[in-house]
Order: C-alpha cells, then structure tokens, then sequence
C-alpha cells in the first residue's frame, strides 16, 4: 500500500545546508501527493509531540535555503537514548500517522535512527500491551520507514564524498585564513589555526591545500618522525629563509602525535614560540565554521540528497533496512545505513588504537592523494634532483578566460614538477605569448601565495593560434626544449591543443605529449563533470541573487537574472537551483513563446495570491531573439498593475573573485594528475 504521510527531523550538531534538504523534502514530498510534517527540534520535537510535529505546506518553506542553521530547530535528546523515550516517540509518530521518517544529522542521531526502527516491532508490541494504541493501530504500523542524510560540517561519514555543510565550513576556514594570511605577511607573523574535526582531519587537509599552509596536523596522520617538533620548526625556518613571508600552521581538533597524546593549538604556539624566537599567534576558528550562509554546492547537495530521500521512502518495502543517501563519484547513491555508520565507526575505533595506517586506509583514495600533494607542496624547498634522472622540460600555460582556480592548479604542477626534479616553464599570456616566446623557468618561491588568488597570474588569452602562430609556437618549442605542455584553459584552449595535434605531420616540434586540464566558469568542457571556476562562479551567482532578492522585499517585483555560460546552461541550471529560482531558461530545452506565455501567467496568478517575488535566470545565450529584455518587457507588459519587472545582468563579476574551496581542491587534485600523465608519455 502506497505510503501517505513523512516526516523530517534535524538532529545533532547543526550544518549549513540542513534548511536546503528540508525544504527539497518538503517539497518533493508534496509534488509526490503526501502528506509531509516537520518534526521541530530533533527527537526531542518526536518525544515531545504535540505543537512540536507541525504539517509542512509548499510556503512554510520558502525563503530558507539561504540561512544557515536548521529552522526546525535541532537538539540533543537524552531522552531518545532511553527505550523509555523511544516508547513515547513511536506513539507520537503512529498519533500522526507517520509511514516514513528522513532523519538529517550526524553519526550520533543516525545511529538513534537505525535503533529505533530495529526496536519499532517491540516498541509497538509495547504500546499495544500498555493500551496506548490499539490493535488495528498496531497493524496498520508494521514498520517506520527510515532514510538518513548526514548534516556534519566534518565530513567524517563513510559512505558519502561530502555530507552536508562540509563546503559551506571550507568556505569559512578559507575565508578566515587568507585573511590571516595577509595580516601574517604584512607582520612576517606566523598563526596557528585550529579547526575541527575531531576524528577526522578533511577540514584541517583540505584547508590546509586551499590556502597554502605551512604544516598541518589531522588525527589520522600524526607527523611519523618522533622530533616532529623539531623537524616542524626547522620547515618553517627553512621557509622563511625562501622567502616565505608568513607561516600558517593548520591542526584539526583531534590532532595527536603517534603515542596518542592530543597536539592542542598553546602546544604548538609554545614549541613554534621558542624554536622560532617570536611571537606565534593563535586562531581558533570554532563555532565560525558552523555559521553562515550555505555554499552554493551545499545548497544542491541538500536539495538533490532530499529530492531523493523522499523518493527512496516511497520506493521502499515494509520489510527494508533503513537508508543512507550520499553523494558518491558525482553521483546520488543509496546504501544501508547501519554499514555506513559501523564503518564511520571504525575510523574513530582505529584512531583510538593508534592504529594510524588503518585510519587512513578507511578514508577516500583522494583523502589520501591529497594528503601526499599537501605534504609535498608545503615543503620550503623542493627534493634535488637525483643524480641522474632524466630531467624533462615541462611548460605550463594558461588559456581562453581566466577561472578562479588556475593559479592553484598552475602553482601544485610546477610545485610538483620541480620537486620531481623536472625543469619547469611558465608561459605567460596563453598561446600568444608561447608565439612571442614568453617563457621563463620557475621558480620553487615564484608562486607564493598563488593558491588563493583568483584572476591567471602567469596571463592568458583569448587569441586562437593560426597560420604564422602555429610556426612561432613550433620555434618556442624548439629553443626551449619544451618535452611536455599542460595548458590549463577552457574551450579556446582545448581548441588550440587539438590543432597542435592535428598540425603534427606538418610541425614535428608540436609531437609532444599535451594535456588539458578543464578551466572555465561555463563548465562546457568535453570529457570533465567540472571544469575549475565553475563553482566560484556558481557561488558568486548565489552571492548576487541573495542579495537581489533582499532588494525587492518592499516592491511586488520579478528579476529576471542572465548568467554567463556561452552554450552551457550548467551556472543558469545549478544557479536556479541554489537560489530557489522560479524557472531556469537554457538552451538544451530551448525557449519557446509557448513556455514564456505558460510562465508570465504563473507569475501573475502568484503575485495575485500574495506573493512578492518572481526570480527568473537565463542562460546568456539562451534564446537569440528572446533576449532578457524581451522577457523583461514581456513580463513588464503582461504584469500590468501587479508586478514590475527587473533584469539583472551579473557580467563579469562571475569569473571574478578568490577561488572556492572546491575550485582550489580540484585545481590541486587535476594538476597532479595531469603531471603524472605527462611524466609517463614523456
Ligand atoms: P550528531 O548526530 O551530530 O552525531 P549526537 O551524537 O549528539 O549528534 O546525536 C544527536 C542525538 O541523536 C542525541 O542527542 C540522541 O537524541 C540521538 N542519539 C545519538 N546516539 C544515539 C544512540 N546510540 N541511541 C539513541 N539515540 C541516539
């Protein structure tokens, strides 16, 4: 029998992203012909029943996505851990006719989750047995349905890539330190900043790669050398005598050297204080990273993560095991979710024996790649080369519109490069400059402080090489010996790699292996999910609408918002979904006059029944002839009295900006890759 009411609770530590997937749930379930309630302030709303388990209409979850934090509320239940209080909360949940429950919070309350609907046969044996429900009750509740979600800005759950508000937390950790860094620099100061994380170091590794830090410290890993102390003071001494200006320590909150013993931020301040000879400052970043607007990239997560947790319940047989919904490989997946948290479990388990090699096994193949690439590019100086190596030449350039996140990329590649004991070239301006020769051999020093600057430091280029250019280029290949080229860019890039290879028979110089690695904010690239700068611009499209939809707030008002993308509708689509856009027009559906009349009459008949904001966002190139001012005026026309019509055309401020997190974390990840495969064909 088809299921017909759900419920949705927050519980445990709160996470950016949690508003995001209660709305989808929400939603969703209301879309799918159910009934749907929110169950306030975690299983503590579930004991408590009554005013606590509230029906959910499409309404009661607008305008939330934005906010961080949960509005339903969340708490910690001491009375959910007793039997006693589970008896009391499965009579609320048969009281409301609950078939279904989606449970969003960490390890803690999903463990409850999974407890609960293990015990839910005897516990409405029970409630039979003491007369609270009756028989006919008892059998129309065989079994609570159960999907979890995990809401932990640690991302320390096995079974998911990122759990939800992880990204939103990476923003503040980076946020907080590049601004630290550029007080450190000013002053030549050296910070220790503590995270959290308190068995699992994702936040402290990878903010550690987003920001160029120093020396990081994470539970899984504790430095392998006994005079760890001595050998982090030498590293920072050594870096400033490169010509470091600052030095950034980041430790997670579980940090621990090889006996076990926690590593606190004062220990660490007092072993840098008198090694170094200096004054050694300490952040500890806390609550912060909790707090805040969510991601772009958590808001999506939440919304898809949701969007399916309602269709798993509906899915689901009576007799089924509860669910985990993650994000695996790009990809929404389903897996039980008792293994998920058993296997979370023993991550802590190994770390509490000291069993470091385990801890780290447990974690992603990219947890422990990233690990090797931070260690290597925070080292002050590169390994020397070893007597004879054959030391190739490899070039690096920068192609096509700049995208946040390729200095990133550009500084791991010569970085790893260079400690590889290979000969590295930067080539400024794109292809134009490899044309006029703009080459250089870096430096191990030359990319301080790259990691976090937006913008293409080496140069770029829009010029597409042809004719005359293509000899120029030979001839640079030519007089430097060039073995190798990776040319980070978007299409004109790719473009001008593929006529390399194509011009091969004619130009013997250009018989040198290539690789392209996906940098654009339009994300249009063949043969990538995600191209660097995608998700800076994606957060900068959110940043401008949350502030849009602010402006309109004493006006009955639509925008109509165009974002870049060229022929790629993925900023229109994953913007409009971040943002709780109305309607989304790109050009793979395509624009008809049919859509638009269906559009403007939702519009009128919303802003009729109170409504007070339209959001509309069109890709750049979505219509040829229905230009955003043609909908503009459209809509202006067709509103009449009602609604006034805005458009918002948000330009270049989408390529602007330091890169994101992920933007950093990708750009890290794809160049070391993109080096590897270089290395190999050469
Ligand atoms: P998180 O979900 O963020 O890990 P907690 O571990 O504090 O946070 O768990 C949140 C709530 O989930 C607890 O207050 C409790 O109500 C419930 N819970 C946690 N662990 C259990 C358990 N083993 N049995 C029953 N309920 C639990």
């Amino acid at each position: 029998m088809a299921i017909k009411r759900i419920a949705v609770l927050t519980s445990g530590g709160d996470a950016q992203g949690m508003n995001a997937a209660v709305r989808s749930v929400v939603r969703t379930g209301l879309d799918r012909g159910l009934e749907v309630f929110a169950i306030y302030e975690g299983y503590q709303g579930l004991v408590d029943g009554g005013a606590r388990i509230k029906k959910m209409g499409w309404d009661a979850v607008g305008g939330m996505m934005n906010r961080g934090g949960t509005i339903i509320g969340t708490a910690r239940c001491q009375a959910f851990r007793t039997r006693e209080g589970r008896l009391i909360a499965a009579k609320n949940v048969i009281v409301h006719g609950i078939e279904g429950l989606v449970v969003i919070g960490g390890d803690g309350s999903l463990t409850g989750a999974n407890l609960f609907r293990e015990e839910w046969p005897s516990l409405v044996a029970e409630l039979v047995e003491i007369g609270k429900i009756t028989q006919e009750e008892a059998a129309d509740y065989p079994n609570l349905l159960i999907v979890g979600l995990v809401g932990s800005i640690d991302n320390d759950f096995y079974g998911t890539d990122m759990t939800i508000g992880a990204d939103s937390a990476l923003h503040r950790i980076t946020e907080a330190v590049d601004a630290i860094t550029s007080t450190a620099a000013s002053h030549q100061r050296t910070f220790v900043v503590k995270v959290m994380g308190r068995n699992c170091g994702y936040l402290a590794l990878m903010g550690a790669l987003a920001c160029g830090a120093d020396w990081v410290l994470i539970p899984e890993s504790p430095p392998d050398v006994e005079n760890w102390q001595e050998v982090m003071v030498e590293r920072l001494k050594a870096g400033r005598k490169a010509g470091r200006r600052d030095s950034i320590v980041i430790l997670a909150e579980g940090a621990r050297d090889r006996s076990g013993n926690y590593i606190g931020s004062s220990d660490v301040q007092r072993i840098l204080e008198e090694g170094l000879k200096e004054d050694v400052r300490v952040t500890v970043l806390g609550h912060v990273q909790r707090g805040g607007r969510p991601s772009a990239f958590d808001r999506n997560l939440s919304t898809l993560l949701g969007h399916e947790a309602v269709d798993a319940i509906i899915q689901a047989k009576p007799e089924d095991e509860p669910l985990h919904i993650g994000i695996k490989g790009n990809r929404i997946s389903r897996l039980p979710l008792m293994e998920c948290v058993n296997n979370t479990h023993l991550v802590a388990e190994a770390i509490a024996e000291d069993d470091y090699e385990r801890a780290m096994d447990l974690r992603s193949s990219s947890f422990k790649e990233s690990w090797q690439t931070v260690r290597t590019i925070m080292r002050a100086l590169p390994h020397a080369p070893t007597p004879g190596q054959k030391r190739f030449r490899i070039a690096v350039l920068n192609a096509g519109a700049p995208a946040p996140g390729m200095n990133t990329a550009t500084r791991t590649f010569v970085r790893l490069g260079i400690d590889q004991g290979h000969i590295m070239f930067g080539i400024s301006n794109g292809f134009e400059g490899m044309a006029k020769g703009n080459v250089r051999e870096m430096d191990w020093m030359d990319m301080g402080g790259w990691a976090s600057m937006g913008g293409s430091v080496l140069g770029t280029s829009r010029h597409e090489p042809k004719g005359s250019d293509l000899y120029a280029i030979a001839r640079t290949i030519d007089k430097y010996q060039i073995d190798a080229l990776l040319v980070i860019g978007g299409w004109i890039g790719y473009e001008a790699a593929f006529k390399m290879y194509n011009e091969r028979s004619n130009f013997p110089s250009f018989n040198i292996p290539i690789v392209c690695l996906p940098a654009s904010i339009n994300n249009n690239l063949p043969g990538s999910e995600f191209s660097i700068g995608t998700d800076t611009a994606l957060n900068n499209i959110v940043d401008a609408v949350d502030k849009i939809k602010q402006s309109a707030v004493a006006t009955r008002r639509c925008f109509v918002v165009e974002v870049m993308g060229h022929w790629c509708g993925y900023l229109a689509l994953m913007g409009g979904l971040a943002t709780g856009a109305e309607q989304v027009y790109i050009n793979e559906r395509g624009v008809t006059l049919q859509d638009l009349q269906k559009d403007v009459e939702l519009l009128s008949e919303g802003f009729m029944q109170g409504k007070r904001l339209g959001l509309m966002i069109r890709n750049e190139y979505a219509n040829d002839i229905y230009t955003t001012s043609f909908m503009c005026s459209l809509f202006e026309e067709e509103g009449k009295e009602l609604f006034d019509v805005r458009p918002a055309i948000l330009g270049h401020q989408q390529q602007g900006g330091d890169p994101s997190p992920y933007d950093r974390i990708q750009g890290t990840r794809l160049s070391r890759i993109s080096l590897d495969k270089l290395i190999e064909q050469c």
